[in-house]
């Protein structure tokens, strides 16, 4: 497979290439030249196949021949290490957890599997590689954990000063070792635009650097496993299978959309956003207009230019009429999402967290106005002790602190605050 860069100003490259560099030279996006269709054999037998040849299946026609099948294989199996439960909340509603791995938000599958991966790449290597990343929150926690005490691997995380939760701040301030985190004066999209301006960066050439947010084909593609988990799961209910996914930067979804264009059944997406809505916007009004970022209680979704969405428009080739007919948008208040959580709970006794209320939200908005044959799926995209302060006071009750979060919370931060790019630029030559 070879991948292309959404730019166009770039020659295609391999997977390996792709992962090494994060972002083609020409700033863009790296997209599959084609994309791989899986026979309809697979769907028919997808209930008796284990979940880890499932995943293989789905991600091998990505990598190709670039590492050995085995390795690919552990390199899956590490990934997929932990539990994907479907509570369902209504008849017709259920949520998919994805919030059981170490650091208690979905972003692990896609870091566990890049760090594996790119370890791996570079284990013979004399060259140091630096993974620049840049959070809103849960990605940085993840990435540390996925990377740390990964050989030759060097970890640099910039976050938003003041706008993550303390758990957050904690799980990507304390790991130490080849991990560093830049707490930066500014938003999300502040610390976004910094890291590709590095990456374009000639006096930064001799750094090898690459990224691990959602725009690494490794950290992005990985995620259409969970949508293949649930189809397997939920097959036997014979209904038209609806995915609500509360989205900030768009990797998530755009992966669930990759599945679907793969062949996986899905009926149609739902991108659930707060009221950072650019992508809602756009569906209704067909014109792409980003606004700045604003800060609310679903802080992994504050992103006002979601860098994945070239990749939708990519695959409904620029083709508005296309996309709606697979993906609806819609935005909620902070206050429309605290109604949720109260909702969620007292429907099932469920505590969601404030994004997966999000999507449950946009959930049933869509599902209210279509037929009764569907059946519908949000994301709970991360564990509601992550936002210990808006669920505890929403709900008036005291979430549990899982065992392994409590180590983290004991630890002291270490961060190194910068301004701007001058002063990222100057940390990574030294
Ligand atoms: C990152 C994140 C999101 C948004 O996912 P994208 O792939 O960036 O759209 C939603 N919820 C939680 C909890 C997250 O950490």
């Amino acid at each position: 497979m070879k991948y292309l860069s959404l730019n166009q100003n770039s020659k295609s490259t391999l997977f390996n290439n792709a992962v090494k560099q994060g972002l083609a030279r020409d700033r863009g996006l790296y997209f599959p030249e084609t994309i791989p269709q899986l026979p309809k054999s697979f769907f028919d037998g997808i209930e008796k196949m284990n979940i880890n040849d499932m995943a293989y299946r789905v991600i091998k026609p990505y990598v190709g021949n670039q590492i050995l099948k085995d390795k690919l294989m552990e390199i899956v199996k590490e990934t997929l290490d932990f539990e994907f439960p479907i509570i369902e909340i209504t008849d017709n509603i259920a949520a998919l957890e994805l919030f059981q791995g170490p650091t208690l938000a979905f972003k692990d599958v896609g870091a566990r599997f890049m760090a594996r991966y790119l370890g791996h790449l570079n284990q013979d290597s004399k060259d140091e590689i630096t993974v620049l990343v840049a959070t809103s929150g849960d990605t940085g926690g993840a990435v540390a954990n996925g990377f740390l005490g990964v050989k030759g691997v060097n970890v640099v995380i910039l976050y938003p000063k003041g706008k993550v939760s303390e758990i957050q701040e904690k799980q990507l301030t304390t790991p130490g070792q080849n991990i560093t985190s830049l707490e930066v004066d500014g938003v999300f999209d502040d610390c976004q635009e910094m890291v590709k301006t590095a990456f374009l960066d000639s006096a930064l050439s001799s750094v090898n650097l690459t990224s691990a947010n959602s725009i690494n084909v490794a950290r992005w593609l990985p995620q259409m496993f969970y949508f293949f988990i649930a189809y397997r799961a939920l097959k036997s209910k014979n209904k038209r299978l609806v995915f609500s996914v509360p989205s900030g930067n768009f990797g998530n979804i755009c992966a669930g959309i990759m599945g679907q264009q793969m062949g996986l059944p899905i009926d149609h997406f739902i991108a659930s956003t707060n009221v950072n809505d650019a992508v809602p916007r756009y569906l209704e009004t067909g014109t792409y207009d980003p606004l700045p970022t604003i800060q609310t209680i679903s802080n992994a979704m504050d992103v006002g230019d979601p860098s994945n969405f070239v990749r939708i428009q990519k695959i409904f080739n620029h083709d508005i009429v296309k996309m709606k007919k697979a993906l609806s948008g819609y935005r909620f208040t902070d206050q429309e999402t605290r109604k949720a959580l109260k909702e969620i709970y007292d429907l099932k006794g469920y505590i969601a967290d404030p994004h997966g209320a999000v999507g449950y939200l946009g959930l049933k908005e869509y599902l209210a106005k279509q037929g009764k044959d569907q059946y519908g799926v949000f994301l709970e995209t991360a564990h509601p002790v992550k936002f210990l302060d808006s669920v505890n006071k929403t709900l008036k009750l005291e979430v549990e602190i899982p065992e392994r979060l409590k180590e983290t919370l004991s630890k002291q931060k270490v961060s190194v605050p910068i301004k701007d790019y001058s002063e990222l630029k100057a940390y990574l030559m030294n």
